[in-house]
């Protein structure tokens, strides 16, 4: 029997602005996750979106990382540097007779966000490039349970219009390169994985295990998120937002006595408990 392979775990940001609560709370358990198995984590910098990135971003996310004592391994992949890997995998799964022109607009597309091949591009019109997904593969969340396919099949767009590759192509095509076992992310993330499964299948690409955190919301019940003006994090209360981010998660160390972030890493990790947050997966954590 073959050796399984090392874990090789992630935190793959977008720079479109500085890291806030949300986003600590998936890089420290992405993180705790993949030490307390003895596992690398590696950084990638979802960078392939130039109109929503927010200048001196992705260096502030890294300064954040680097303060909170979440140091990474190996050398950080920016996926503006991956064009030509997105374009040989776009060439791949065009062997698998799946993949369409659509010159839908916003107005047009059906439920879902589908085409369906209803539009019919003339030569000229500008179009995204689509592929038709069966979405049949299910999965075992590691911290969720079974997840079910959703039953119906749909499109997806792998390069918009405007010639930008997607992020359905890019973080299935980063992955594999970065031989990524175990993606640990968001659970607004969880509704696309069902299509990068099947991307995967299509590429050749072995599966990496799921694992999606609950939500953290402010006391509105909104997503913190980039999007909704979730304040960023002060790296001067580094010691003091990885508890905050702890008791998020449930963890029984966010109130141990450790002095120092790496102190609280180390202890963080030998208590790592996922089971703890598998409980708490139902709510919704709230930050404020
Ligand atoms: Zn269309």
């Amino acid at each position: 029997m073959a050796a399984k392979p090392q874990y090789r775990g992630r935190f793959a940001p977008s720079p479109t602005g500085p890291l806030h609560m949300g986003s600590l709370l998936t890089a420290l358990a992405s993180y705790l996750h993949a030490r307390s198995a003895s596992g690398l984590w590696l950084l990638r910098i979802e960078d392939i979106d130039p109109p929503r990135e927010v200048p001196g971003a992705s260096d502030s996310i890294l300064r954040s990382l680097e303060a909170h004592g979440l140091h990474w391994d190996e050398s950080v992949l920016f996926q503006s540097t991956r064009l030509d890997a997105y374009a040989e995998a776009l060439n791949t799964l065009k062997a698998s007779g799946r993949l369409f022109p659509c010159s839908c607009t916003r107005a047009t597309l059906g439920p879902g966000g589908s085409c369906l091949r209803r539009c019919k591009p003339g030569p000229d019109d500008p179009t995204a490039l689509r592929i038709q997904l069966d979405e049949s593969m299910g999965f075992e969340d590691q911290i969720l349970g079974t997840q079910a396919p959703p039953g119906e099949s749909g499109d997806l767009v792998l390069r918009r219009k405007d010639g930008l590759y997607a992020y359905a192509l890019a973080v299935v095509v980063d992955d594999a390169r970065q031989g990524v076992t175990h993606v640990v992310r968001g659970a607004d993330l969880l509704p696309q994985t069902f299509a990068q499964l099947e991307l995967l299948t299509l590429l050749h690409s072995p599966r990496p295990d799921y694992a999606h955190l609950p939500i953290v919301c402010d006391h509105r019940g909104t997503k913190l998120s980039k999007q909704a003006g979730a304040p960023a994090i002060d790296d001067k209360r580094a010691l003091n937002n990885l508890r905050d981010a702890l008791r998020l998660l449930r963890q029984p160390c966010a109130d141990s006595p450790a002095a120092t972030v790496d102190e609280l890493l180390v202890q963080a990790t030998a208590d790592w408990d996922p089971r703890a947050l598998a409980r708490a997966a139902k709510e919704v954590l709230v930050y404020h």
